[in-house]
C-alpha cells in the first residue's frame, strides 16, 4: 500500500470520558503527537458519558483547532461499557482503537498495533505487565475474578487486558451486532473471535483526576462478567441443593432406624432440627438469589431497549 492509499483509510480513536477535565488537554497533546506519526487518516471520537464537569466544553474547544475531533454526547452517564458501544456505533473508521482518557494506556502503543493490523490481525489487544498505582487489593481481586470467570466459562477470557485494543473493520462490525444491554465488553471481545494478537505494555498510573471505579462498581462488573458469560452458578445451586438433600435423607434414615430398632433415647431434637432448617433455608435463599440474578437479566434484555441515548453527535464538519 502506498501512502495515498493509506490516506484513504480512516482509523477511529475512541475515547470514552466521564469527568476528565483535568486530563483532557494533556491527553490530546500526547495523542496528537502519535497521530502525526500515523500514515492513515484519523478521527478522534470522544464519547462524553454524561460528564458533569467541563469535559465536553474542552472537547468542543479542541474541535475548533482540529477537524479530526468528533464527539458523541450521551444523554447521561451510562458507564464505560455502554460508552464504548456508542463509540463503536459512531466510529466511521476502517479500524478503531479504544483508549482511556486518563493516559493509563500509552497512546504510542497504537503505532505498534497498526503494524499488526496491517499484518492481518483483527483484534490487537494490550496486555498489562504491571499495574502501577493500583492497590494490592485491586490487583488481588482482579486476579481472583479472572480465575473464577475462566474456570466457569467456555469462551477463553483474556487475563490482565483492559479495553485498550485495536479492532479491524471485521471485529467492529461483529461488536456492533451484539446489542445486549448488560455488557461485559471484555468478554464480548473474546466472544467475537477473529484473529487476535497480544501486545505487552506497562500500565501507567492515571496522570490526574481519580478513578471512577469503586468496589461496588467492581463487584457489579464481576457479577456481570460471570452471569453474562456462564450459567455455572445455576448449576452450582442445583449441585449444592442436591447434595444437601442427599445428606439430610441419609440422616433421616439414621434417625428412623434409631427410633425403631435402637434403644438409645432420642433427645428432644430441638437444636438439630433448627440447624437443619436454617441450613436448608440458607441454601434455598442462596439459590433463589442466583436464579434472581439471571431472571433479572432476562427481564432487562426482553425489554429490548436501546443501549444508550444521545444528546448530540458532532462530526465537526459544519463548524464555522
Ligand atoms: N469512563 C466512562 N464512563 C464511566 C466511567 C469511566 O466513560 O462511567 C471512562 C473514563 O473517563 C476513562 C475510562 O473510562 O477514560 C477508564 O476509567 P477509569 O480510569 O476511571 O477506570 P480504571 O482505569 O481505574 O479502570
Ligand atoms: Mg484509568
Amino acid at each position: 500500500m502506498d501512502n495515498k492509499d493509506k490516506k484513504d483509510k480512516l482509523i477511529s480513536i475512541i475515547v470514552p470520558m466521564y469527568n476528565e477535565e483535568e486530563v483532557l488537554e494533556s491527553f490530546y497533546k500526547r495523542v496528537k503527537e502519535v497521530i502525526s506519526k500515523i500514515e492513515y487518516s484519523v478521527e478522534l471520537l470522544f464519547v462524553n458519558d454524561g460528564s458533569s464537569d467541563n469535559s465536553l466544553n474542552i472537547v468542543r474547544n479542541l474541535q475548533k483547532g482540529d477537524e479530526r475531533i468528533k464527539y458523541v454526547d450521551l444523554s447521561r452517564n451510562f458507564g464505560k461499557e455502554l460508552a464504548m458501544s456508542a463509540g463503536f456505533d459512531y466510529a466511521q473508521g476502517d479500524a478503531a482503537v479504544v483508549i482511556d482518557a486518563d493516559l493509563q494506556d500509552p497512546p504510542e502503543l497504537i503505532l505498534d498495533m497498526i503494524k499488526y493490523w496491517e499484518a492481518g490481525y483483527d483484534d490487537v489487544y494490550a496486555k498489562r505487565i504491571s499495574r502501577k498505582g493500583e492497590t494490592f487489593m485491586k490487583k488481588f481481586t482482579s486476579k481472583m475474578f479472572y480465575r473464577v470467570l475462566q474456570f466457569s466459562s467456555k469462551v477463553p477470557i483474556q487475563k490482565d487486558t483492559g479495553d485498550f485494543r485495536f479492532l479491524s473493520k471485521k471485529a467492529l462490525i461483529s461488536l456492533r451486532e451484539l446489542r445486549e444491554t448488560q455488557r461485559y465488553t471484555k468478554g464480548l471481545f473474546s466472544l467475537i473471535g477473529h484473529k487476535k494478537k497480544e501486545l505487552l505494555y506497562e500500565r501507567d498510573p492515571r496522570i490526574a483526576g481519580t478513578t471512577k471505579w469503586n468496589y461496588l462498581k467492581l463487584i457489579d462488573l464481576a457479577v456481570e462478567g460471570i452471569c453474562c458469560f456462564t450459567t455455572v452458578p445455576l448449576r452450582l445451586a442445583i449441585f449444592l441443593g442436591l447434595s444437601v438433600s442427599f445428606f439430610s435423607f441419609i440422616f433421616m434414615l439414621v434417625i428412623i432406624y434409631q427410633k425403631l430398632f435402637g434403644n438409645a433415647k432420642i433427645p428432644p431434637g430441638y437444636p438439630s432440627t433448627m440447624t437443619v432448617i436454617l441450613f436448608l433455608g440458607g441454601i434455598q435463599l442462596f439459590s433463589l438469589g442466583i436464579i434472581g440474578e439471571y431472571l433479572g437479566r432476562i427481564f432487562n434484555e426482553t425489554k429490548n431497549r436501546p443501549l444508550y441515548f444521545i444528546n448530540e453527535y458532532s462530526d465537526n464538519k459544519d463548524i464555522s
